[in-house]
């Protein structure tokens, strides 16, 4: 057993192992707040989390570091707009995304941490870019000049070195394959927020936050950093060159970034207008677990299409798992245990995790889980499957939920209508007369988990919520 991932830096699938005994030190790019975050986004965010989980699946400790950008263009003119500061109009944002997170179960990172708390350490860091020759100024304000890094492209793996020297930038993104010297301290303009630094009156760019707050809570070198793929080029390109600019050491060893989730072919992204939030999808009645299924369902380094379709397929999965839970839970098998059953049952376990190994293949990972269910459905039903196979089933789906976390339902106690409960009670009695006590127990179970109580009187079936 090897834990591998594909590296981006170097282009290849590598065994994985932390560089300090068994803590990971992890660095994410998190969310600019000057919106909800979109499903596209929240892709990216759950595919951080599967890699959280299986790390610690696998025995890790984490330190992991999250920013939340709460400074850069777009944030001030919006918040401009709103007549708002942008720290009143950002914890709107921040609220919103925190609460996003815990909706889809995302765990939170050891640390989240906001650009703003960190001026003055930005600061320092472009005075010793300054002192090392990497900067010059320009209108007041300082500049990268990435002719100076010889490394620069190594992430993106681009060749830069036909680059148009002192030819540069102001906004935070630039065409891919344009490579530019980038801003590293804003000069303030009339109305905009700023600090008063010895760099002058101004604001950081948006790259330097990143170098800045993964290596005051990191170290110089990280294990890992991720983000989505437009990141590579030209954020995390230039978080390499202001990063080992400063320590003269390789900034991170595993870089990982998971593919885009698009819409009819196109990038989910604000500015094309085809985008969903969480929050669009919960109010059309979608569970958030259906959401997380989804998202998490497609192995990160793939493109994951999102449909409608897909989304219903998810709920339909997320069924299938909770009935499976359900008959191990409440139906009545025969005594002992079936030796056949607990080899497929390791079996089972063993192939889920050669495909979280395997660079987080989720798509194996899921089909090891039905498969298995499957197979040891057909086991109930012919009688082979015994009581004393149970706790092993039970244990694989642990290990299942540890990573996708959708067996528990969101869905509060009597969310289900009134006709929905009579429709159900109506299917236990017929089950009853049929004489299948399973599907019977089943589903008073299943009511149960709703908070649904029942009564058998001799008038019938009478119920109520608890
Ligand atoms: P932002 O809030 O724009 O800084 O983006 C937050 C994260 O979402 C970054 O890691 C982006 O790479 C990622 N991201 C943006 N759009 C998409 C998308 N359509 N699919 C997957 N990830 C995305
Ligand atoms: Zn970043």
């Amino acid at each position: 057993m090897a834990l591998r991932f594909y590296n981006t830096l170097t282009q290849q699938v590598e065994v994985f192992a932390p560089l300090h005994e068994n803590v990971v030190r992890m660095y994410t790019c998190g969310p600019t707040v000057y919106n909800f975050a979109h499903i596209g986004n929240l892709r990216t965010f759950t595919f951080e989390d599967i890699l959280r989980r299986w790390l610690r699946a696998r025995g890790y400790r984490l330190d992991h570091v999250m920013n939340i950008t709460d400074v850069e263009d777009r944030i001030i003119k919006l918040s401009a707009a709103a007549h708002k500061s942008i720290y009143d109009y950002t914890a709107i944002y921040t609220e919103a995304f925190l609460e996003d997170m815990a909706t889809l179960r995302l765990e939170r990172p050891e640390r989240m941490v906001k650009a703003t708390d960190h001026i003055h350490e930005m600061v320092a860091a472009i005075e010793k870019l300054d002192e090392r020759g990497y900067t010059y100024r320009s209108d007041g304000s300082v500049y990268y000049r990435i002719a100076n890094f010889p490394g620069y492209g190594k992430l993106s793996h681009n060749d830069f070195s036909g680059i148009r020297a002192g030819a540069r930038v102001d906004v935070d993104e630039y065409d891919k394959a344009d490579a530019r010297d980038f801003v590293l301290w804003k000069a303030q303009k009339d109305g905009e927020p700023g600090w008063e630094t010895p760099l002058g009156a101004g604001r950081p760019g948006w790259h330097i936050e990143c170098s800045v707050m993964a290596m005051k809570y990191l170290g110089e070198t990280l294990d890992i950093h991720a983000g989505g793929v437009d990141l590579i080029f030209p954020h995390h390109e230039n978080e390499i060159a202001q990063s080992e600019a400063i320590t003269g050491k390789p900034f991170a060893r595993y870089w990982l970034h998971s593919e885009h989730l698009i819409v009819e072919g196109q990038k989910m992204a604000k500015s094309l207008g085809n985008f969903f939030t969480l929050r669009d999808l919960l109010e059309k009645g979608y569970a958030p677990e259906a959401v997380r299924y989804l998202l998490a369902s497609v192995p990160y380094r793939k493109k994951l299409n999102f449909t409608f379709d897909g989304l219903k397929a998810a709920a339909t999965a997320i069924d299938r798992l909770r009935n499976y839970k359900l008959r191990l839970e409440t139906a009545k098998f025969a005594e002992g245990a079936n030796e056949k059953i607990e080899q497929r049952t390791a079996a089972a376990i063993g192939a889920f995790d050669e495909a979280l190994d395997e660079d987080l293949n989720t798509a194996e990972a899921l089909a090891a889980a039905f498969e298995y269910i499957r197979d040891t459905n057909t086991a109930m039903d012919s009688g082979e499957f015994r009581a004393g196979n149970v706790p092993g089933a039970l244990e694989f789906l642990d290990r299942f939920d540890a990573v996708f976390d959708v067996l528990r339902s969101t869905a509060s106690a009597g969310s289900l209508s009134d006709s929905e409960v009579d429709a159900l009670i109506g299917e236990r009695t017929a089950a009853k007369k049929a004489r299948n006590f399973a599907r019977a127990d089943e589903i008073r179970a299943n009511l149960a988990g709703h908070g649904i109580v029942l009564e058998d009187t001799k008038d019938g079936v009478r119920w109520k919520r608890s």
